[in-house]
């Protein structure tokens, strides 16, 4: 796990995302493969035709044998052309697919994260998932990997040709091996750090300087210019510390690597001059195996500086497939209860943000189906959290919340839908028109559906007065709406979802108490027979609904009906006379007699 609220995938993990993409286009990896193998064996014909040509010559064959070997080295040479463009090709191609595939699968995950934790994370973070580092490994897949794929084939096919040409002169390349190894390990261990402290003093030169410039009054007037160019040299030095210490880094590994190429050739060399005068050595072998071994700088080469791109492509993978571990556990998906139906039942529930202290400190409470229960009590007293616990957005430390007898924490987000919505207070207008908006929920619902929930909702009026209707764009690009009209068409979209179970978190807020109490009564209509919990700040909504909940400092302090808590004189009792003395002296609505039967 990093810091964030966003895990990093395990090695494994992360194979498990490319892994399945590739086995799905099996045929165009091996006709890849297969194509790149056509093209070594034909390039590693060719020292082997030379020395023959060689061996030949030297023999004093006749000249149609030396055009036939000629002829042959041609074609190796244009089979190898060929097949290397058309593998390169079908690389890029098949890189392209898997890409597509990572991405597709990044954002389908995400889309399943619980928004608690997309709330957690911060956005920099999801942000740089779904751009940096995808890109990051885009590069290293279209580059990296096609790169490194081939080299390893070209190297292990060559030191195989190698082998099959002269076991003993083979062996040459064990002398220079080491010498790779350690040259390349040194500089991989050592050239991040180097190169993130270059980064890193670049930035602070630019930092230095733009300040200096930027500031430049002030600098002279408080005669800084000498401090400032001081600190300029300053970090200009840290730089070129750094600058020196990777080139250093690179002066140090790459004469290493030409080091070890003339290495396998001179042995090469020597031990061929001794195996021709023992006689176990031919000419053509010993050409045939110092070409190869000529022909090995290439790739090695290729391998050892792609390795740097393939590690942090990896670590981009990881970041990426991580994404998965952030997902809630995956339980068999099931079927919503139908309204009147679920119950809402909390037990012992326990819940802090973020590992810190508790803001509920054991709460359990049942909901019958089809009751309409208000939450009240103090800001801070833990309301809008048990609305979340209730409507699966955040999951407790300990305890359980069961809608309908299913542990809501544990359903995937798209399944938690059909259980129960929220309605929070601030609702978000999407960039589109006024009935995409209000379809959200239910894309297939029909124009007679919306204008009816719109109706419901007292909206339908000043929809039709926009210029185009259900058809006029709001949102982002669009005609601005209040938040009032955004918290409407947030409860238009709720009447279509039509859940067995809403949550309402002082959803009717932006409205004024009248159009608040007209909007409730013309709901409880609608939302009759579903399960309702009510956070409710107006307390004629608290005393409308069947039941009511005082919490206070994360406890349940009271409940019972609204006539039950006011005769019983408790804190619920102040309240609800605070509430009356505060509506009848600002001359606003009077609360209704008790029984009416508004929701919220
Ligand atoms: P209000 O009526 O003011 O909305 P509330 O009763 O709904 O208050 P909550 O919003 O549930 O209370 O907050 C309960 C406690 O949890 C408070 O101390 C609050 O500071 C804290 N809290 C709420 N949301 C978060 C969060 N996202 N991260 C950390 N702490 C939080």
């Amino acid at each position: 796990m990093t810091g964030d609220a966003l895990p990093v995938a395990t090695p494994a993990e992360a194979r498990a995302v490319v892994v399945p993409v590739l086995r799905d286009r099996r045929r165009a990896l091996l006709a890849v493969l297969a194509l790149h193998v056509v093209a070594t064996l034909a390039g590693l014909a060719g020292p082997r035709l030379l020395g023959a040509l060689v061996e030949s010559v030297q023999r004093g064959g006749g000249r149609g044998q030396v055009d036939l070997l000629a002829g042959l080295f041609a074609v190796t040479l244009l089979v190898r052309a060929l097949c290397t463009r058309s593998a390169r090709l079908r690389a890029a191609v098949l890189a392209e697919f898997v890409l597509a595939r990572v991405r597709e699968d990044f954002l389908a995950r995400l889309l399943r994260l619980p928004p608690s934790t997309v709330e957690r994370s911060s956005t920099g973070e999801l942000v740089t998932r779904a751009t940096t580092d995808v890109e990051t490994l885009s590069a290293a897949l279209r580059h990296a990997v096609p790169e490194v794929t081939v080299a390893a084939a070209v190297t292990g096919l060559t030191i195989g040709a190698m082998l099959l040409t002269s076991p003993p002169l083979a062996l040459c390349v064990v002398v220079g091996l080491p010498l790779v190894v350690w040259s390349t390990r040194r500089y991989l261990r050592r050239a991040p750090e180097g190169y993130r402290r270059e980064m890193a003093g670049w930035a602070r030169v630019n930092a230095v300087i733009q300040e200096t410039a930027g500031g430049g009054r002030s600098v002279e007037a408080l005669r800084l210019a000498e401090r400032r160019a001081r600190d300029t040299d300053e970090a200009i030095a840290e730089v070129s510390a750094a600058e020196r210490y990777t080139l250093r880094l690179r002066t140090t590994w790459l004469p290493c690597l030409e080091a070890a190429y003339l290495l396998v050739l001179v042995s090469a060399l020597v031990l061929g001059g001794l195996g021709h005068r023992q006689g176990w050595a031919g000419l053509g072998q010993i050409v045939a195996v110092c070409v190869y071994a000529w022909l090995l700088v290439g790739p090695v080469d290729t391998l050892v500086t792609w390795l740097d791109e393939v590690q942090v492509a990896a670590t981009a993978l990881a970041r990426i497939a991580g994404v998965a571990g952030a997902e809630p556990p995956r339980g068999p998906a099931p079927t919503p209860r139908p309204r009147g139906e679920a119950g809402v039942r909390i037990r012992d529930v326990r819940f802090g943000y973020d590992g810190r202290d508790d803001v509920l400190h054991g709460v359990s409470l049942d909901v019958a189906p089809g009751e309409r229960l208000a939450i009240v009590g103090p800001s801070g007293a833990g309301k809008s959290t048990l609305g979340r616990l209730v409507a699966g957005l955040d999951r407790p430390r300990s305890g359980t919340v069961r809608i309908g007898g299913v542990p809501i924490a544990d359903l995937p987000p798209e399944l938690v839908r059909g259980h129960v919505a929220l309605l929070p207070q601030e609702n978000h207008v999407f960039g589109g028109s006024v009935a995409y908006n209000v379809t959200l929920p239910a894309p297939s619902a029909g124009r007679d559906a919306v204008e009816h929930a719109l109706h419901l909702v007292r909206a339908l009026d000043w929809v039709r007065e926009l210029p185009d209707g259900l058809d006029t764009p709001i949102g982002s690009g669009g005609m601005p709406v209040s938040p009032a009209q955004a918290q409407q068409l947030a409860l238009a979209r709720v009447v279509l979802a039509d859940p067995p179970v809403l949550v309402l978190d002082e959803a009717t807020s932006m409205l004024d108490d009248r159009s608040a109490r007209t909007l409730e009564r013309s709901l409880a209509d609608v939302l009759s027979g579903r399960t309702v919990i009510v956070i409710a700040h107006r307390l004629h909504t608290a005393r409308d609904a069947d039941r009511v909940v005082v919490l206070d400092g994360g406890r349940i302090a009271e409940l019972g009906t609204h006539r039950e808590l006011v005769s019983a004189g408790g804190a619920y009792a102040r309240l609800w006379a605070a509430w009356r003395g505060d509506v009848n002296a600002a001359g606003t609505t009077a609360p209704p007699p008790p029984g009416s039967s508004a929701v919220a």
